[in-house]
């Protein structure tokens, strides 16, 4: 069978798929496998706790559960989850958010394929823009969702070297210039793979820098505020009419229910529900459904500030303890984890590949991600991203700690050999 270039996109044996597959079979070869390469949250308990009784009460409620299952929602999602959201929003940032700038997707990565081709592309006067995403390294789930080639422009960040083995990625403004072939700006915040929060100035100035060239900037906020809220520095959450904040509960503990939240102005909020007729007719509802009292009573963030921040927080001083203990002698960097919950370790001047160490840790027993695969957009060759890795840190402590102990051993004979 011949495949379209549509199904050829979605086949090719490159880039994410390829990275998946090789995930999912790592995970399927050896029950023991330490798996430190998804982007699985962890189950919290008292989280999940939550859910089962909201899950309790819909099951028990005369009509609830058959509501659920039994409807078709709206392509542009419930209707009363937009409006508790709005109200949350509202009264949390004071943002002008009604339920029409409030979308729902199956998930947020849903959400990213139609923005980005949305805003992206040929247009009909046969200009092609591109997404340009400021800060390189950014999340890998962007890499292959353009349907045209050359779809993403991404600039090499600034360094800067703090104690202890860490280090901190900044925007380099100086290298991002927005040209007529910028369709929209984007960032996620805090940045998967490198846990980055960009600074509120940061945020600021790519927020004008969109505004002049009246074009979109779109704010990945899969980890951040006001939920999941895995983010460990001081932050502010920004929204206005030009700003399309992505959001999803996935980070939250509910990544089975595949509920995706855009927050924009109604043009985009109307596009979207037009494409997700057109998808799917509707999206999911489950966890519209599931997540509903905790926004309306604004437990939601209770839950996100006072459960999940700490979980994740404590996890990732208990992960770069390990490193720096195990690495201890190495020529080792490690990427403030200011939310999210990955380590991004630099092996600076590493004598193999980021591949190459993925492939010996896989043979014992061992999955994290390359660092190549973190730079959609970035034309040039750079050292940089063959020296780095992204290893997760939400798996069981017992788990984590194991996985550094080899990842520890095995660079520390990379380097001696
Ligand atoms: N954005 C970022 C930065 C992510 O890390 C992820 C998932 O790992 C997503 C978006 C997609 O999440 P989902 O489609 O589950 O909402």
């Amino acid at each position: 069978m011949r495949f379209s270039q549509f199904g050829k996109k979605f086949t090719s044996r490159s880039g994410i798929l390829q990275l998946m597959d090789d995930l999912g079979s790592a995970l399927a070869t050896d029950g023991n496998v330490i798996m430190l390469g998804g982007g699985n949250p962890s189950h919290i308990p008292q989280a999940e706790a939550l859910f089962r009784e909201r899950m309790g009460r819909i099951l028990d409620s005369v009509d609830d559960f058959e509501r659920l299952v039994g409807n078709y929602g709206p392509p542009q999602g419930d209707q009363e989850f937009a409006a508790a959201l709005a109200g949350l929003l509202h009264k949390e940032y004071g943002w002008n958010v009604e339920a029409k700038n409030i979308a729902l997707t199956n998930g947020s990565q849903t959400a990213f394929f139609c923005l980005f081709n949305m805003l992206a592309g040929t247009f009909d006067d046969g200009s092609h823009k591109k997404i340009l995403l400021p800060l390189a390294p950014e999340y890998i789930g962007y890499l292959d969702v353009g349907l045209v080639d050359d779809f993403f422009i991404a600039s090499k960040p600034e360094f800067e070297y703090l104690d202890d083995h860490l280090f901190k990625y900044h925007i380099n403004f100086d290298a991002v210039s927005v040209t007529d072939e910028i369709g929209a700006i984007c960032v996620s915040r805090p940045t998967n793979p490198t846990g980055n929060v960009l600074t509120d100035g940061e945020i600021e100035k790519l927020r004008s820098l969109a505004h002049h060239h009246d074009i979109p900037f779109i704010i990945d906020n899969a980890y951040g505020m006001p939920f999941p809220n895995i983010i460990f520095t001081e932050a502010k959450p920004v929204w206005d009419e030009n700003i399309i904040l992505c959001m999803s509960l996935s980070k939250l503990g509910l990544p089975g229910t595949r509920t995706g939240i855009i927050i924009a102005n109604e043009q985009i909020t109307t596009a979207i529900s037009g494409m997700n007729a057109v998808m799917s007719l509707a999206p999911v509802s489950f966890g519209a459904s599931l997540a509903l009292d905790l926004v309306q009573s604004g437990e939601i963030i209770d839950l996100s500030r006072d459960v999940i921040k700490p979980y994740y927080q404590s996890k990732a001083e208990l992960a770069i303890n390990y490193v720096r203990q195990e690495m201890a002698g190495l020529e080792f960097y490690i990427h403030k984890p200011e939310g999210a919950f990955f380590l991004w370790l630099w092996f600076k001047g590493m004598p193999i590949t980021s591949q190459a160490l993925y492939e010996r840790l896989k043979q014992r027993g061992v999955v994290v991600v390359p660092g190549q695969y973190f730079f959609p957009g970035l034309q040039e060759e750079w050292q940089h991203k063959y020296e780095c890795i992204r290893m997760s840190y939400a798996q069981d402590e017992a788990i984590v700690k194991a996985g550094i102990e080899i990842i520890a051993d095995e660079v520390r004979m990379v380097y001696s050999n």
